[in-house]
């Protein structure tokens, strides 16, 4: 049986609220995504933590060859904000990325440009204040690799969390397809239970995406439903 791509949303962390100095001038960079030159006054730039290889509190990691796509993947890709019911706002977007290394912690650190319009300007603030810290991405996968048995977990039935003999299952993401987007929330906020785009709507987070898709595989084969002219 074919797998649909496994999506999802992870939280990150916004970890500056400046450029990195000394590897480039940002302007340089983000005008390869902007229409007309831009001044560095007209914008600011964030760096924000997306994912990282080590095992985090949802039982899952990425292996590092994962990351490397990850943070190729992520120029270009839209920032959002969320902050009510009403939907997300485009606020930014990601104009180059990198891995940082901090001893075994491997992570893609992505920056971000928000034009400073008179529209962006609460936002920028909430974020250059503190209030704004957390960040959530949306990700597809082909594969969450059960790190017991090395099947796909959707289709094993080892429990993520639970030690068996001596080692505790978690789940490694194998074959990332997409970075769908980034958005920034206020501390402390799920960043669930928005209505956005379609595709972000399908990114659910880690624990509910891995039980629905689970659900689905293990439903009576004649009750699953066939929707195939949704399919992207
Ligand atoms: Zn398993």
């Amino acid at each position: 049986m074919d797998l649909d791509p496994f999506v999802f949303r992870r939280e990150g962390a916004l970890v500056a609220v400046r450029a990195r100095t000394g590897d480039g001038d940002p302007a340089v960079e983000v005008n390869r995504f902007a229409l007309r030159p831009l001044e560095p006054q007209e914008f600011a730039v964030f760096t924000l933590d997306l994912c990282h290889n080590q095992i985090d509190r949802h039982h899952s990691r990425f292996p590092d060859d994962e990351l490397e796509k990850i943070s190729a993947m992520a120029p270009g890709r839209p920032l959002m904000e969320r902050h009510d019911l009403r939907g997300s706002l485009p606020r930014g977007t990601f104009f180059r990325s990198q891995l940082h290394r901090d001893g075994n912690r491997v992570s893609v650190r992505p920056d971000v440009y928000v034009l400073r319009t008179q529209d962006n300007a609460d936002f920028i603030l909430n974020i250059e204040g503190g209030v704004y810290r957390e960040t959530s991405i949306g990700f597809s996968f082909e594969m969450p690799e059960c790190s017991i048995c090395g099947k796909d977990l959707r289709t094993c039935d080892h429990v993520p969390g639970k030690t068996y003999g001596d080692h505790q299952c978690h789940y490694i993401m194998r074959n990332v397809l997409e970075v769908i987007e980034g958005s920034v929330v206020s501390s402390g906020s799920q960043g669930t239970g928005f209505v956005a785009a379609e595709r972000a709507e399908r990114a659910l987070p880690l624990d509910q995406a891995l039980k629905l898709a689970r659900d689905a595989y293990h439903e009576p084969i004649e009750l699953r439903p066939r929707y195939w002219w949704s399919r992207e």
